[in-house]
């Protein structure tokens, strides 16, 4: 991709982004940053305050993105920038075990149903370490996940559904192995007969299932009421794991994720539970927990081999255990009460503009789909239903709202973020664009 923005508004972003094409592949260190989706020239960003990133050329944005949901209290936030400051002042790695981690793992203990967790450095990471764990402990090698769920780069999960459904999977890209994939069993999300189908099929053979927690990577589509707990029950009666991928939602949909939504409410735990994004605060840290006896099986305690160097990082898991600690319940209720006013202006804007589309939430994360026709169900339930939405009219949504002052995901197939610091006057700032913006995409 070439940058293609000549305005002279975006003139420092264009030359840095041509720069950075010269060393980089695409110009960016992860894909959807490019504006390949969108068109256009990504912003290069010097700063970022409260709920506001500062690009090259001196233009300041309403952040919709939030570093891709870890930044729930807003961008250098006070007390979690004391905190990292006061760590760097001691040293930056050690490679021992250290205070900060033993903290940061109590308090994802208290919080949520992992009775042991082990750190590591990104959410790829810890689906791919959990689902070793899941082979490791029921022997088993079988996968099952879902269409449209994303839990990272881990081979064995870009893989794409097969001709059938509960057929075995082929890459979802070229550089993963076809063996990579064939223990991967792609379904349809939200769709309780085709996981029994799988099961009926492939019962003694599956080690675990994995799901996004309440799927944001393609769009925001939450799991209809009970389907977790469905997937929770039928792993049990099977002999499988449950793995409950929290790396989007945790600690940004509740204290304790989605879980606390759902799980806590409905009586039923996941076996493995899989953490990214809000609990390293801005730093990369991730981490995997789960049921003890499982954990149990992790080197050095048990035979399933699994290390990091910066793993349990001092600075990441200090930002982390700060940034939990000041996400209180008002925080909680703070978010949820403004991407409710968010989605219903979002919604009235379309509406308005003669915009076919639906909005969905999932806790407070949520996303519009920009259609053609209105749409036949009152929810976008799944891969399929997310896929019938038209690209043309959010790039041209985007653009508007970007050229606004508003950046949203370059993507129709992301959750939009806030933050804690997303306070009324910034909400009224992304309200009073929508309707251009909805215009656009008519
Ligand atoms: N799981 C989910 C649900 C995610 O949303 C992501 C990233 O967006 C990952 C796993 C992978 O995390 P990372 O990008 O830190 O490797």
């Amino acid at each position: 991709m070439t940058p293609d923005d000549t305005r002279p508004e975006t003139a420092e972003s264009a030359a840095l982004f041509a720069r950075a094409l010269a060393v980089t592949p695409g110009g960016v260190n992860s894909p959807v940053r490019a504006f390949n989706a969108v068109g256009g020239t990504p912003r290069f960003v010097q700063r970022a305050s409260g709920a506001f990133l500062y690009d090259a050329d001196g233009r300041e944005y309403v952040d919709l993105i939030c570093s891709w949901g870890p930044m729930l209290l807003g961008h250098a936030h006070p007390g979690v920038q004391a905190a990292v400051q006061e760590a760097v002042s001691r040293g930056t790695s050690y490679g021992t075990p250290t205070v900060p981690e033993v903290e940061l793992a109590e308090e994802i203990v208290v919080r949520t149903p992992v009775e042991k967790v082990r750190f590591v450095s990104s959410g790829t990471e810890a689906t791919m370490s959990a689902i070793r764990l899941a082979r490791g402990f029921t022997g088993r090698e079988l996968v099952v996940k879902f269409a449209g769920c994303y839990h990272g780069h881990v081979d064995a999960l870009l893989a794409a559904a097969g001709s059938g459904l509960a057929t075995l999977s082929v890459p979802g890209t070229p550089g993963v192995p076809v063996a990579s994939t064939a223990a991967t069993l792609v379904l349809p999300y939200n769709d309780p007969a085709a996981v029994e189908r799988a099961f009926a099929e492939h019962g003694d053979e599956i080690a675990c299932v994995i799901t996004e927690a309440s799927p944001g990577n393609m769009g925001v589509v939450p799991p209809l009421p009970g389907f977790n707990k469905m997937l929770a029950e039928t792993c049990a009666r099977h002999g499988a794991l449950f793995v409950s991928d929290e790396v989007m939602t945790g600690f940004r949909v509740s204290r304790s994720g989605q879980w606390g939504l759902d799980g806590a409410r409905e009586g039923w735990t996941p076996d493995l539970v899989t953490f990214g994004k809000v609990m390293g605060g801005g730093f990369p840290a991730a981490a995997f927990g789960g049921r003890a006896d499982v954990m149990a099986m992790l080197s050095p305690e048990g035979p399933v081999y699994q290390a990091g160097t910066l793993s349990g990082n001092p600075v990441a898991t200090t930002a982390g255990l700060a940034t939990l600690r000041l996400a209180t319940e008002e925080v909680y209720a703070g978010l949820d009460r403004a991407a409710g006013l968010l989605a219903d202006e979002v919604d009235k804007a379309l509406t308005e503009a003669g915009v076919a589309h639906v909005v969905q939430a999932g806790g407070n994360m949520f996303s519009a789909f920009l259609l053609d026709e209105p749409p036949t169900t009152d929810s976008v339930r799944d891969f399929a239903a997310a896929s019938a939405q038209n690209v043309a009219r959010y790039r041209a949504f985007f653009h508007a709202m970007l050229d606004q002052g508003v950046y949203l995901p370059p993507s129709a197939f992301e959750a939009w973020f806030l933050s804690s610091a997303h306070d009324d006057a910034v909400l009224d700032r992304v309200v009073s664009a929508l309707p251009a913006a909805a215009r656009a995409a008519a």
